[in-house]
């Protein structure tokens, strides 16, 4: 029986065959492709000679091509284009793949031939591509702790056990937690300031727990508005103090043990594995390596906003006392007045810019701006399947006119679309022994849909979101790089954000607007002081945001940057380490740890200062754009090398050749209005 999924595609490209695809060919080609994944490591552990760069490193690069295709095939439409049927086959499928990974990184057999070639990595004569992914692969298995002995090794396993439920039950009872709270609103009156969209949410869910009038909950499209624009300030007050108690109650779903718990056994892991602390084993594979960089960082970053962020907390506390008479600014006022101090200071409306943000010229607009810098161009094509006819695809050509990569851009949302947007791949880049393989590269976005007399007009936020995502787009598409997993986007976590950032930046340049800031209507191009209004309330309050960023960040270096065996009063233990970072007056009965989803449950631990590295990175990037011409070639040229080299050389290294020295925090301070003038 024919599987397209297991053939070879013949198809323009090799591109996906999508409309050959049933839902029923998944599974039997998940099974038949991790078999041939298995029987490719086993020949690799099996091989009766001398283990080799080529015949143990670069043969499990190779290994498992095909299901790393289906996987791709199936996971980016599973996020894009789902159904029930898909979403019952991942259930079936992510066990099987994930005793597959267990089987292959617990393979010691692997392991020691992978080690016998990295014990003697100086005598190889290998590219410098090819040793950095030797690293790599070596790696992989250590970091896990392939070099531990028999008894270390069931101890680490035993942590990881743990601390897998750990993470689950501090997640469970955050939502529990955030579930179970709701505040009954049954006055009209104490709806007052909201948006209609806010008090038909509040609606919604009060019928939906079946009660009387307005239900307002801790759920971020709840909490958020109410915050922002309820004139009612008990209320506010009441809310911001019940979303501060979260798993920080006494009851069954209180978080303090578990994040105890779970501090002190990463703080084990990574002694175990031969690391001072959990950050300096996770730092290791980041751009910023030691935790004294992360500190030192935040730290300085700290010194430069907080005055800022203590003017525009004063300026605030003006405001609200001129306007209400507030005596003492608190904490459950700052997202009310700031947003009223914002309408009031920009009064900017996104119907205002609307018009001059088309869909298709400002994607047009993203391209043209990739064929100033990289001379790269765009061609949409109609001779590959795509999985939705929605999807426009393009063959993206070099400035030679050579092939150099498939885009497939999905715009508008649709029932089995995940919320949000996203780039991924369908095939990445390799050029492995003379076998060149092009990248066939993905954006998905859920922006506003045209109607049957306006086109699709995008929101400012639309359209930065469009040039971050077509920013992570090039940097896939630009491989020429040999291994796929060292091409495009497998960089280091604080890194892979500088290319879609970084692109972001043109959505504020005149050079670049007009190219496609035209009204859809007159063909005008957007006046330059429209784009100065939205330039400055896109710093609005950035003093303030930098600080509370910067205090998260620092909370999280403080639980895992330290040898913490025990931690007595986590309260206390969280007061002192926002200390530097405090704006307003202390909340008694407050806790942000106990809900600190991002790096208690997902996979921020000891990476939240990224989100600032990222900005540090795309800002004092832009800045050299800025210092020769934005589209000056020869720093195209430059940032072109970055990102087509992908993650085969260290990213410190990658980012000073480009730029000619290690990032600083000044243009970003600038761009943010963080510089006295
Ligand atoms: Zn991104």
């Amino acid at each position: 029986m024919s599987n397209p999924l297991l053939e070879k595609f013949e198809t323009p490209f090799e591109s996906a065959p999508f409309s050959k695809i049933k839902n029923e060919d998944y599974k039997p080609a998940f099974i038949a492709a991790i078999k041939e994944a298995k029987d490719e490591v086993d020949a690799i552990t099996s091989n009766p000679e001398a283990p080799t760069f080529e015949n143990t490193i670069e043969a499990m690069e190779l290994s498992g091509e095909k299901l790393g295709r289906i996987s791709a095939i199936f996971f980016n439409l599973n996020s894009a284009e789902t159904n029930d049927e898909m979403q019952q086959i991942a259930q079936e499928v992510s066990p099987l793949l994930s005793e597959f990974g267990n089987d292959v990184r617990l393979n010691q057999a692997l392991f020691e031939r992978i080690k016998k070639v990295y014990n003697q990595k100086e005598q190889l004569n290998l590219t410098a591509e090819q040793a950095y992914l030797l690293d790599k692969k070596y790696k992989g298995f250590s970091r896990n702790g392939a070099n531990l002995n028999d008894e270390e090794k069931s101890k680490l396993r035993e942590i990881d056990k743990q601390l897998s439920m750990l993470s689950l039950q501090f997640g469970q009872n955050v939502l529990a937690e955030t579930n179970n709270y709701q505040l009954i609103i049954t006055d009209e009156n104490d709806l007052k300031g909201l948006p209609s969209y806010a008090i038909e949410q509040a609606k919604t869910d009060a019928e939906q727990k079946n009660s009387e009038g307005w239900v307002i909950t801790l759920q971020a499209p709840s909490y958020i508005p109410f915050m922002q624009y309820a004139e009612n300030r008990g209320l506010r007050e009441k809310l911001f103090k019940a979303n501060g108690v979260k798993a920080f109650q006494e009851n069954e779903f209180n978080n303090e043990e578990n994040v105890k718990q779970i501090v002190k056994l990463r703080h084990e892991r990574a002694q175990i594995l031969g690391y001072k602390t959990h950050a300096d084993y996770v730092l290791e594979e980041r751009m910023a390596k030691t935790p004294e960089t992360v500190l030192d960082f935040l730290n300085d970053l700290l010194v430069k906003a907080k005055p800022f962020a203590e003017k525009e907390i004063k300026e605030l506390s003006d405001f609200a006392q001129e306007i209400d008479g507030i005596d003492t600014l608190q904490r459950w006022d700052h997202a009310y007045y700031a947003e009223k101090l914002k309408q009031k200071k920009f009064n900017l409306s996104e119907e205002e810019l609307k018009p001059y943000f088309q869909l298709e010229n400002v994607t047009q607009g993203a391209f043209d701006v990739a064929t100033k810098l990289y001379g790269i161009t765009f061609k949409e094509i109609n001779t590959i399947d795509k999985y939705n006819d929605e999807v426009i695809t393009y063959e993206v050509l070099d400035k030679d006119e050579n092939f150099l990569s498939l885009l497939y851009a999905d715009f508008f949302p649709r029932a089995g679309k995940r919320p949000g947007a996203w780039m991924t791949s369908f095939r990445e880049a390799s050029n492995v022994n003379g076998v060149t393989k092009r990248p066939h590269i993905s954006i998905v976005c859920n922006f506003t849909k045209p109607t049957k007399d306006t086109p699709s007009l995008l929101t400012f936020q639309e359209v930065t979101t469009l040039f971050h995502e077509f920013g992570h787009a090039l940097h896939g598409m630009l491989p020429n790089t040999v291994y796929e997993s060292l091409a495009g986007t497998n960089v280091y976590w604080d890194f892979v954000e500088l290319p879609s950032q970084f692109y972001e930046n043109f959505c504020y340049e005149p050079e670049a607007l007009k190219l496609f800031a035209k009204h859809y209507k007159t063909g005008e191009i957007i006046p330059q002081e429209l784009i100065e209004k939205v330039k400055e309330s896109s710093s609005y309050m950035e003093g303030y945001q930098t600080v509370r960023q910067l205090s998260l960040g620092l909370l999280d270096m403080a639980y895992h940057a330290n040898n913490l065996k025990e931690i007595d009063n986590l309260q206390a233990f969280e007061k002192e380490s926002f200390k530097a970072t405090e704006l307003y007056p202390e909340v008694e009965n407050n806790m942000t740890s106990t809900s600190f989803s991002h790096i208690f449950q997902g996979g921020y631990s000891s990476g939240y200062y990224s989100y600032k590295w990222a900005e540090v990175l795309d800002a004092d990037a832009f800045e050299f754009f800025k210092e020769t011409g934005i589209f000056n070639p020869e720093t195209a040229q430059k940032f072109h090398k970055l990102l087509s080299s992908g993650g085969t050389v260290e990213p410190m290294e990658l980012y000073e050749n480009f730029r000619g020295h290690k990032p600083t925090p000044d243009a970003l301070l600038k761009r943010a209005g963080l510089v006295k003038a």
